[in-house]
């Protein structure tokens, strides 16, 4: 007879096998198995190895998926540090440069300054975001005040246009890089409470400290699940192992059967570590609840290309450039109907290999994912010479890598998932809450830093406290080690990030004098 497995965790991104591991290190007597889809560990986390030198077999270790950490993501942090993992500074240094309407300016602010009124609209829309952020419970955002009418709502309509006949094309390309998709298909709701479990907006958008983008990790983010791995026991995760169907017994046994092989398993507990969307072809028996089969299917996943340009020098930095780079698309390549760049940022490996690198997200991507990878590298490459000047793109030139995730089996896109209006309602129970013995993990799930491995690790420890508190043996004394997580226990304060004083050193005189300025022509009889 089959043997039957105390828990079967399902996806082995970094939700999964943290769950996996705090199993086997709160309960070592349980019998745990890993199953995933990929002939590799990591889900959305991917390191390769690319050449970085005009000298043959000479390379170096770049993500292709999740990459940033910082001091506020706390469990990722300290599961780094357990991991003898060790991150480097992202480099910022010098003048950023924005590319909105079609025109390329540096700036060195916080924000570019394409005009005074534009700007002032880029502030007050930043303010609103995270005044309404700030009120919004994450644990569960349907607690919050005004919460129907911002389910209701999409972000586009938060960020109604005061100058433009469009959205601030600033937005546009903030929302595009952080969701992989438009403000007009991001649910209001959905997207505060993801900017509010990091802390918020800015927090997302930013290389400062606290900041999403603070650190990366020498080496790779992908060595988080194949450390993980390790102390599971590699025997433990079973690769090209995709599920295709969970029946719960009524004697209380899963079973679960595989895709192709249509291999079978038995178990006592699941742990489900994948994205909402690839939750949806799996079959069954009996089905998941209403409430979580309406929110899995109103979630869809973003879309997102990422790429990496490697070079002999990092020339951007002579000229006094930080190498990052915002742009609203509006330069477009090849007779395209939008351009290629969203988001670009120094690259440069902990090795010291030059780089830059950078996301296709959004409508950007929809479109571009469309063309051949040259024809992306080269409408690329016309981005980075407008940027930098061609000459020296070419000259230091080395390698050419991406990654388009809407292609990647078993993922579906990226970087997250989001919510279509009005689907907001069942969000956690929908999400998070379990059903009979199938429990849910995956940074979807996660109150704090949804959307980032922070999230994973966040999730993947709530999942598996459920279960060691569900298998927990009647004799055993209660373990207050398992800190238990439960729907109420989670108002945790978020600190906000504060916008740096020396933003608004230059902005008041700013303000002041274009003020005058246009009082004087519109109001001339107060200044004869
Ligand atoms: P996943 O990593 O998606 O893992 C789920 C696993 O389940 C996958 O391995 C999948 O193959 C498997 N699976 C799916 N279906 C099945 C099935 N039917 N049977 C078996 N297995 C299945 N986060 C950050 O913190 N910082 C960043 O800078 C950052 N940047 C990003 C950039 C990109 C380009 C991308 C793609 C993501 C980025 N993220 C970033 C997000 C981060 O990578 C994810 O939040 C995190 O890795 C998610 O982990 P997870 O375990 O929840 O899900």
């Amino acid at each position: 007879e089959a043997e039957i497995i105390d828990v079967i965790v399902v996806g082995a991104g970094i939700s999964g096998l943290y769950a996996a591991y705090r199993l086997k290190e709160k309960a070592p007597h349980l019998n745990v198995l890993v199953l995933e889809a990929k002939d590799r560990v990591g889900g959305r986390t991917l390191t390769v190895d690319l050449k970085s030198s005009h000298e043959e077999n000479v390379t170096d270790r770049f993500d292709l998926g999740g990459q940033w950490v910082t001091d506020t993501q706390d469990n990722v942090t300290s599961l780094l540090q357990e991991l003898q993992l060790e991150t480097y500074a992202q480099y910022h240094t010098g003048k950023s440069i924005a590319e909105l309407h079609r025109r390329v300016r540096q700036y060195s602010l916080t924000m570019p300054f394409v005009s005074l009124l534009s700007f002032l609209e880029s502030i007050y829309n930043v303010f609103r975001l995270e005044n309404l952020a700030s009120n919004i419970p994450t644990w569960n955002p349907m607690n919050a005040r005004n919460s129907n009418y911002l389910d209701q709502r999409t972000f586009a309509d938060l960020m109604k246009p005061w100058i433009h006949n469009s959205m601030n094309p600033l937005m546009v390309a903030a929302v595009r890089t952080v969701f992989g998709c438009e403000p007009e298909q991001l649910n209001a709701l959905f997207g505060l409470t993801y900017a509010q479990a990091g802390g918020g907006f800015l927090r997302l958008t930013l290389t400062d400290p606290g900041c999403a983008q603070e650190k990366k990790i020498k080496g790779g983010s992908q060595q988080i699940s194949e450390k993980l791995m390790e102390k599971i026991g590699n025997d433990k995760v079973l690769l090209q192992t995709p599920v295709q169907k969970i029946v719960q017994n009524d004697d209380g046994i899963v079973e679960i059967t595989t895709i192709g092989d249509q291999t079978k398993f038995q178990c006592r507990k699941v742990i489900l570590a994948i994205p909402p969307s690839q939750i949806v072809p799996i079959q069954f028996e009996p089905m998941l609840p209403g409430y979580k089969r309406e929110m899995l299917k109103h979630m869809p996943i973003g879309s997102y290309i990422k790429f990496i340009f490697i070079f002999d020098k990092a020339f951007w930095r002579d000229d006094g450039l930080s190498g990052e780079v915002v742009s609203d698309g509006s330069f477009a390549p090849l007779g395209l109907s939008i351009g290629p760049m969203t988001y670009l940022i120094d690259g440069t490996t902990s090795y010291g290999t030059p780089a830059l690198l950078g996301f296709i997200g959004g409508r950007c991507a929809a479109v571009w994912t469309s063309v051949t990878r040259e024809e992306r590298r080269k409408g690329l490459l016309e981005c980075l010479s407008r940027y930098f000047g061609g000459q020296k793109v070419s000259a230091h030139l080395i390698e050419y890598a991406e990654k388009d995730w809407n292609l990647e089996p078993y993922s579906g896109g990226c970087p997250c998932h989001n919510a279509t209006t009005g689907s907001m309602k069942d969000f956690v129970d929908g999400l998070r809450k379990p059903y009979k013995n199938i429990h849910f993990a995956g940074t979807e799930t996660a109150a704090q830093w949804m959307g980032y491995m922070d999230g994973a690790v966040d999730a993947g420890r709530r999942a598996a406290s459920e279960v060691l508190v569900a298998l927990r043996p009647e004799d055993q004394p209660q373990d207050d080690t398992i800190d238990q997580y439960t729907f109420e226990n989670q108002n945790r304060k978020y600190q906000h990030y504060r916008i740096p004083r020396s933003t608004f050193y230059y902005a008041i005189p700013i303000i002041i004098v274009s003020l005058t300025a246009l009082s004087k022509v519109f109001f001339p009889r107060y200044f004869s």
